[in-house]
């Protein structure tokens, strides 16, 4: 079930969080799993016997070297997990307040590091390939003081749409998964998530990234293989509605 062993994965962002815990299940399911990331992840990937790779997604020639470098070790790449992602420094802004610099920041990472991915791993992946994007549920249904990161997001699924269109004849196929708030590092400084979960998600908790590790394990998978150009939200069911909690504040 899901059988990817023997594929070759590379996932960007996988010295942290959601990521890694990818990369450790492509692993555990027999992949060889590239991690790339910027910081240094050496000892996450001698853990999980993958093979590091420091790029800087937000530069195209990182990109296309990485993506070389993949084809040329390995002789191929099945499954891109274009995973890296960072709010900005404005994050907690209003728009009428957010700088430019931090925009640029969060575009360069979130959509150009996205779509320099695509162009460059397309070339090297073949009938069967799985491009699996991580969005967010700001991709869907956002809040307040988000809003470069929520048009970045926005940007990602737009990539994934236009992506599995034009490498659909190729049998290449291109997905986003959105997810909810998820315990990892990225939320270090966001306060109030708990409780924001507890009110507006059916399942009331914080994700974990066990949470979400078998969509990506199923979209990397020949079983997922007529699905594609989609937005997969994992978000404990906030975007189906309001919950019974808030609606009770007038009911
Ligand atoms: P994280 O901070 O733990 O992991 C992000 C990783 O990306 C880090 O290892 C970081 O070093 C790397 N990275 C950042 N910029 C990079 C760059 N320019 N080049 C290469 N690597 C870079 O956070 P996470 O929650 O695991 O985030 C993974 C993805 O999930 C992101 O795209 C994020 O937007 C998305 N996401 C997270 C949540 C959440 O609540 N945690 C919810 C929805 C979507």
């Amino acid at each position: 079930m899901f059988d990817i062993s023997g594929k070759v994965s590379v996932i960007t962002g996988a010295g942290s969080g959601i990521g890694l815990a990818v990369a450790q299940r492509y692993r555990a399911a027999g992949a060889e799993v590239v991690l790339v990331d910027y910081s240094d992840a050496r000892e996450q990937a001698s853990t999980i016997g993958g093979y590091f790779m420091q790029a800087d997604m937000s530069c195209e020639a990182d990109v296309q070297r990485i993506m070389s470098d993949t084809d040329s070790r390995y002789g191929t790449i099945d499954i891109l997990v274009l995973n890296a992602g960072i709010v900005g420094g404005d994050d907690g802004v209003e728009i009428t307040q957010c700088s430019q610099e931090s925009l640029k920041q969060v575009f360069e990472v979130n959509c150009f590091g996205v779509f320099y991915g695509i162009k460059h791993a397309a070339q090297y992946m073949k009938d069967g390939g799985s491009i699996i994007i991580t969005a967010s549920q700001a991709a869907i249904y956002t809040a307040p003081l988000t809003s470069e990161y929520t048009a970045s997001k926005h940007a990602a699924v737009g990539l994934a749409k236009s992506a599995s269109i034009e490498l659909g004849p190729l049998g290449i196929r291109v997905n986003a998964v959105c997810p909810g708030y998820t315990s990892t590092p990225i939320n270090a400084n966001t306060g109030g998530i708990t409780e924001i979960v507890n009110l507006t998600q059916q399942i009331g908790r914080v994700s974990e990234t066990e949470d979400l590790v078998g969509l990506y394990h199923f979209l990397a998978s020949s079983e997922s293989y007529m699905m594609t150009g989609q937005a997969l939200v994992v978000d404990g069911g906030k975007t189906a509605g309001m919950t019974k909690k808030f609606v009770s504040v007038y009911r």
